[in-house]
Order: C-alpha cells, then sequence, then structure tokens
C-alpha cells in the first residue's frame, strides 16, 4: 500500500515547504501512453511531481520533469531557475521525440513568469501551450482540450491556508523548541501553543482581515520596510495579535492561574512570532506580492497601438487581469489592482506591448523582465525605489 507512505511524505513535505526538496529530473510514463500522448511538464520539486502524477492518474501521458533545483514551478520561474533553456534541454536529452508522433507540450501556467513561449518553439520546433494552474485540473483540461477561466486563476482556499500555515509553523517551533529546550523546559509546551495558536490564527482568517493589501506610493525607508509598523501591507496583521492578546488575558484571569509578569512576557513574545509572520504574509499567498519585495510597487502599462489581440497575456494571467476585446482586436486591462506583478504577460506578449512601469514613470523593457525576471535574486542592476 503506497498511500501511508504517500500522506506521510506529503505531511513531512508540507512541514518543510520552506525547504527545496529535489526528485531526479527525468520522463515518466503515466499509464500506458502511446504516440499520441499528451506531453506535459513540471519542475523537479518532488512534492508537486507527485501531485502531477496523482491526479493525471486514470490518464495514458508523458510527464517531463526539469531541473529547478528542488523548487516549486511559480517560485522557480519567478527567480530565473525555470526559464526555456531548462525546457528546451529536457526535451532534448529525454528521448521524447522519439516516443510521440506529435509536437504539442502543455506547461503549468505558473510556469510562464520564466519561460519564454517563443524562444522553446523556435528553437526546438515544439508547439507550447499553458495549461491550467492547478494540477487538479489537468483532467478536465484534456478532456476539454482548453482552459476554462476557473483553470487560469490562482485562488487560496482553506486548505492552502493550512498548508501554509503548517509551513510555518513546523518550521518555528522547531528552532524557537530547540532554543527553549537548551535551560527553559518549563516553557515549551506554552511556547508551541502559542506559535501553533498565532499562526494557523493568521491564515485562517487571511480572507477576513480588513482591507485589500495597498499598494503604497512608495516603499517606506531602508530597513523600516520590512517592520509591519511602517509597511501598510502588513499592519492589518496586528489585528490577530490582539485578538490573541485578549483571549490570552481573558484566560489568564478567568482561570487565576498566570501573573502579570509572565502575561507580559507571552504577549510580547506572541507579538515577536506575528512580526516574524508577517514579513512576507502577502508573499506566502498566491494572492499577494511579497511585502519585502518593491516590486509590488509596479504597475503594468499596454501599448495599444503595439497591442495585436493575440491574447496570450489573457491565457497566462492568474490574476484574470485582463479580457480581450475581440471586435477592436485589442487586450484591455480590466482589473489592473488585482496585478500580482507576476511578469507572466510582459515575458509571453509577442508584440512587446505590455511593460511595467515604476511609480517614477520609469518604464522597465520587456527585455529586462525575461532576462532578469522579477529581480528575486537582486540581479537587476536598477532598483525601482532610487
Ligand atoms: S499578449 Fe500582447 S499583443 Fe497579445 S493581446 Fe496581450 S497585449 Fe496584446
Ligand atoms: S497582469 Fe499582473 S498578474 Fe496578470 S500576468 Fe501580468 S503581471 Fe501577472
Amino acid at each position: 500500500m503506497r498511500w501511508p507512505r504517500d500522506l506521510l511524505l506529503d505531511l513531512l513535505q508540507t512541514c518543510l515547504r520552506v525547504l527545496p526538496w529535489p526528485t531526479e529530473p527525468r520522463l515518466i510514463r503515466v499509464g500506458h501512453p502511446g504516440r499520441e500522448a499528451p506531453l506535459l511538464l513540471t519542475g523537479n520539486y518532488d512534492l508537486t511531481v507527485r501531485r502531477v502524477v496523482r491526479a493525471l492518474r486514470g490518464q495514458d501521458a508523458y510527464l517531463l520533469v526539469a531541473p529547478t533545483r528542488g523548487i516549486n514551478v511559480w517560485c522557480s520561474a519567478a527567480g530565473g531557475l525555470l526559464t526555456a533553456h531548462q525546457v528546451i534541454s529536457i526535451l532534448r536529452t529525454s528521448g521524447i521525440s522519439e516516443l510521440v508522433d506529435h509536437r504539442r507540450l502543455i506547461l503549468p501556467q505558473l510556469s510562464a513568469t520564466g519561460v519564454e513561449r517563443k524562444l522553446v518553439e523556435q528553437r526546438t520546433g515544439w508547439h507550447v501551450v499553458f495549461g491550467p494552474v492547478y494540477a487538479r485540473d489537468l483532467p478536465a483540461y484534456l478532456a476539454e482540450g482548453r482552459k476554462t477561466e476557473a483553470m487560469r486563476q490562482v485562488r487560496f482556499p482553506l486548505l492552502e491556508r493550512l498548508e501554509m500555515a503548517l509551513a510555518w509553523a513546523f518550521p518555528v517551533s522547531v528552532v524557537g523548541g530547540l532554543v527553549l529546550a537548551i535551560g527553559w523546559r518549563h516553557l515549551l509546551l506554552p511556547f508551541l501553543a502559542m506559535v501553533w495558536a498565532v499562526t494557523f490564527a493568521l491564515y485562517l482568517f487571511f480572507p477576513w482581515l480588513p482591507g485589500p493589501v495597498e499598494r503604497a506610493s512608495r516603499p517606506p525607508p531602508g530597513w523600516t520596510r520590512y517592520l509591519v509598523f511602517f509597511d501598510p501591507t502588513m499592519r492589518r496583521n496586528l489585528i490577530v495579535w490582539l485578538v490573541w492578546v485578549l483571549g490570552l488575558w481573558g484566560y489568564a484571569y478567568g482561570s487565576g492561574t498566570w501573573n502579570l509578569k509572565s502575561l507580559i512576557g507571552w504577549s510580547l513574545a506572541s507579538l515577536f512570532v506575528v512580526l516574524l509572520l508577517s514579513m512576507d504574509l502577502a508573499g506566502s499567498t498566491p494572492l499577494y506580492k511579497s511585502g519585502l519585495h518593491e516590486d509590488r510597487l509596479l504597475h503594468i502599462e499596454l501599448n495599444q497601438e503595439a497591442c495585436r489581440g493575440r491574447a496570450m497575456c489573457w491565457e497566462v494571467c492568474p490574476k484574470n487581469c485582463y479580457v480581450i476585446d475581440t471586435a477592436r482586436h485589442k487586450a484591455v486591462i480590466a482589473e489592473p489592482d488585482a496585478c500580482v506583478q507576476c511578469g507572466a504577460c510582459v515575458v509571453q506578449c509577442p508584440e512587446d506591448a505590455l511593460a511595467f512601469v515604476t511609480p517614477a514613470g520609469q518604464r522597465l523593457a520587456p527585455e529586462m523582465i525575461r532576462t532578469y525576471k522579477l529581480n528575486l535574486l537582486g540581479r537587476r542592476a536598477a532598483s525601482i525605489s532610487q
């Protein structure tokens, strides 16, 4: 029986989700694929590969696992680890050209941030399409042969929020727990209870915390941008801390067990945990750009003259920001505020009609985004906040 092992591995990999977990880049046969079987691709993050294979159960298909250093598709694409080069390399070395008669490759939609479709097509002769965002939609996508609007959009449902809570609560508990185990063992259990309660509260109540993430006109200066008090994208998380503190003090008052000194101590400790988690709470969701990242201040600009209405932007945008005016053959940015600055539309637009613009009005050339992605590794020379 494989499922108990799979379940345990899922749990372990979710707990350690902040770390890479590579599996061997290779070609996987799902079912009994023939010469017309669909060909899909994903990155070599083990949890993703196993989930894609599970989603494809009952299908006959080929799955290419590209080398992304054990990082998931969206992060590796945004960080420059899943690019056209990785796709071309696995296409050429896997021997897949000998196994199928067609030349149609289905990439995960979230790889559009890093993989320039045009380049793969020019260099290999394979036709590239972007499939659905989520692996669970693959059977319906393969059956229908097209994506629905829901298949193109990232969401942050309860199950995913619980996974992210686990992914943060576990490492914080391990690191903090090891420190306390050295000489403060009596604090260990209350510490673990606090970390898990605060972390799960932050993610469970995330959709109901008031106000959208604001886009500040300019980032807070220097290191203060990392502090919850100065960053409007994070300030609302203090509400969770206040609720926690009120609950703690209420419990202490009702049970009569805790003294003032320990209450103040635990309130401050929980504030530290909230600050720690809040530093990248927005970035650990698929809904918002990281609060740590200055690229969240960019906005998309569309050159209507250059646009030919080819709809690549519409096909790859994970926030459904675009509609296509079919009468005029032009794209329209219908939901500019939903943009998470992923860059997929800029990278894929065949006419270079889209570009990021900084708050100061500076236009970042599409080629710069294709080369340096979203500057996660700090390689792009121009800093947008200078
Ligand atoms: S991908 Fe570019 S050319 Fe095509 S519709 Fe979008 S903006 Fe216009
Ligand atoms: S509009 Fe924003 S969210 Fe949509 S693809 Fe472009 S950069 Fe990404």
